[in-house]
């Protein structure tokens, strides 16, 4: 009797930190979970003494990782400070103690193929894929297991971004960090970003500095000749610029060229004219 009630509070122990831990975020959680994770295997010992019934209403309490997790989206036209945010975030994650992977397309390789670099060359250890399905293979399961917060770069260019962040936050339970472009240069959606906005717990949508007139940037504009959507590019291809310049010179430059164009390596006609 005594042990079955010394049970049934290890398994109240335990609960009020899970019920806890889904009701925080951030630091607090990360806190708590990681208190979790240290009383944890004391807590299922003692309960292993106390019997099978102590035991089993133990084991039956969710583990940090069978919890949900969480998705991020900073999301913003080029030069706006995205990939900055989103390392910010991974070095506060990791000062916390979790253990953070950080992720980008295979096909953003403008400064490095095995970093994420900003523009203003800050830079972290990456993997490079073009599936975000393929992670749990690349690390293997044990280490994809240990992962608490997935951070993914350029995620425009991720072929299975939808289906895989939601995997990634809800059936394995961690934090998805996803950043990315909210449009092209035509201010038109580019891959699957925008259909995270409806599925996230949170929404950055950051700004620059238009390179004319200094003013708040909210749209990109492409000074490079090619038409083609995904154009890989920095300062010499692209320019931040306010709406009264993206229309000024957007529309210069599309009036400029007219007609249809073979877009680069993608096979389909893209129009130019606006
Ligand atoms: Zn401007």
């Amino acid at each position: 009797m005594q042990n079955s009630t010394k049970g049934h509070r290890l398994a109240l122990s335990t609960t009020v930190m899970h019920s806890l831990l889904s009701r925080t975020q951030n630091l607090r959680s990360s806190y708590l979970a990681s208190l979790l994770r240290q009383r944890m295997p004391s807590w299922r010992a003692q309960a292993a003494e106390l019997g099978t019934e102590a035991s089993a209403a133990v084991h039956n309490t969710k583990s940090p990782r069978d919890s949900m997790g969480e998705i991020h989206l900073i999301m913003g036209p080029m030069f706006a400070g995205k990939t900055t945010r989103l390392l910010q975030h991974v070095r506060e994650a990791q000062s916390a103690g979790q253990r953070v992977v950080v992720v980008k397309s295979a096909v953003d390789t403008r400064y490095s193929t095995d970093h994420v670099v900003t523009h203003t060359g800050e830079r972290l250890p990456c993997i490079s894929l073009s599936r975000l399905g393929s992670l749990r293979e690349q690390l293997g399961t044990a280490e994809y297991d240990k992962v608490d917060v997935v951070a993914v770069d350029e995620a425009q260019f991720i072929d299975d971004l939808v289906e895989s962040v939601l995997h990634t936050a809800e059936r394995d339970g961690k934090v998805v960090i996803v950043a990315g472009l909210n449009g092209d240069f035509r201010r038109q959606r580019f891959g699957q970003l925008l259909e995270l906005v409806p599925l996230a717990d949170r929404v950055d949508k950051l700004e620059g500095r238009c390179s004319f007139c200094n003013k708040p940037s909210h749209f990109t504009l492409r000074i490079a000749a090619s038409t083609r959507q995904a154009l890989v590019g920095g300062t010499e291809s692209y320019a931040p610029v306010c709406r009264r310049h993206y229309r000024e010179l957007h529309d210069v430059r599309s009036n400029g060229a007219t007609g249809t164009q073979q877009a680069d390596g993608e096979g389909e006609a893209v129009q130019v004219q606006a």
